[in-house]
């Protein structure tokens, strides 16, 4: 029998779709294991001030097909300070507290690795950002979402690329990662994507225009992930007037908006089988692990690894996007 008798559960950092499908899952099996649930506000934030409610099953009905955090979502540098983490300590003990689930991305976890070291305190993390940036899981709560809105958003972009004879660049996000680009590129039959991980290594822009850009076709839709690497596409665009002004650029920024709306079947059977399995990782005394899935099963990664390696790219997906757009 597992000594976790009460569990506290959070949403912290970049909200995504699919949170509230985790929190459901996680307040269900946690109440059908036989243990409490409270419900922590703001994430770190509602943590450190105490802004903590008991959850039923009723507090999670009717969350499933609802994008963003009914537990609301923060940032906190208090967090980042050891004042600050001893606060939330102290306010798990006076709550009773025994174990956490955080769902949050990159830094969530990371300041529950620190966390749960410093104290020796039960934490299991979801991975919950559009981003999909975490090491050990092949997919994050979130991106499956995300990346149907850009398509969405894509498709309508191309009727007036199309009707204008325009080259668009649309920067996506993705913090750093070029998932999102790259996926939304080729689900979108964009001509291309400039992603960071390969900025890194050549001039994509230049790679881009000697490969033949347009010769076949009048439009074009680029995607370019937000990053200082990449410049994002208001700095690809001025590149672009610069260098080849041959070329009547637009530029679209789809922003905020790629984090919202209802969660798709795939985030939501993800977050739920996820938030069930924090539930199991806890009663199988496993702790400061994240949640992932790799194909197709469930598996436990240390914080250590999600948050300490990049998560790499498949780069088959980089030639299957260049041959399908000739
Ligand atoms: P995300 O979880 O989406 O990556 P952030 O990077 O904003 O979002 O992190 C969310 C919160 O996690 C921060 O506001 C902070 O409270 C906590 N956090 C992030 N990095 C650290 C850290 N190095 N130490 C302690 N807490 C951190």
């Amino acid at each position: 029998m597992s000594a976790v008798k009460r569990i506290g559960i959070l949403t912290s950092g970049g909200d995504a779709p699919g949170m509230n499908a985790a929190i459901r899952a996680v307040t269900r099996s946690a109440i059908f294991n036989e243990m409490s649930v409270k419900g922590i506000y703001r994430g770190y934030k509602g943590l450190i001030t105490g802004e903590i409610e008991d959850f039923k099953t009723q507090n999670v009905s009717n969350i499933i097909q609802r994008g963003g955090t009914i537990l609301k979502t923060a940032r906190c540098d208090e967090f980042k300070t050891p004042e600050g983490r001893k606060q939330a300590y102290d306010r798990l003990i006076e709550q009773d507290i025994d174990a956490l689930v955080a769902i949050g991305g990159d830094g969530t976890l990371t300041g529950a690795r620190i966390f749960a070291q410093e104290f020796n305190y039960p934490i299991v993390g979801l991975p919950g950002t559009i981003d999909n940036d975490l090491f050990g899981t092949d997919v994050t709560i979130g991106y499956d979402t995300a990346l149907n809105t850009i398509l969405e958003c894509v498709d309508k972009i191309r009727d007036t690329a199309s009707s204008h004879d325009r080259l668009f660049f649309i920067e996506v996000m993705g913090r750093d990662a070029g998932f999102l680009a790259l996926n939304g590129a080729i689900a979108s039959g964009a001509e291309a994507a400039i992603i960071p991980e390969i900025s890194m290594e050549t001039d994509q822009l230049a790679d881009m225009i000697d490969n033949g850009l347009r010769k076949t076709k009048n439009s074009s839709i680029v995607l370019v992930a937000e990053s200082e690497v990449t410049g994002g596409a208001m700095g690809v665009a001025e590149r672009v007037k610069k260098e080849y002004p041959e070329f009547d650029v637009r530029v679209s920024i789809l922003g905020h908006l790629q984090r919202g709306g209802s969660p798709s079947a795939q985030d939501r059977i993800l977050a739920t089988r996820m938030g069930i399995a924090a539930i199991e990782a806890l009663l199988d005394d496993q702790r400061n692990v994240m949640i992932g899935i790799q194909n197709e099963e469930i598996v436990y990664v240390p914080f250590a690894k999600a948050i300490k390696n990049d998560k790499p790219i498949n780069r088959d997906l980089l030639k299957v996007l260049r041959i399908s757009s000739i």
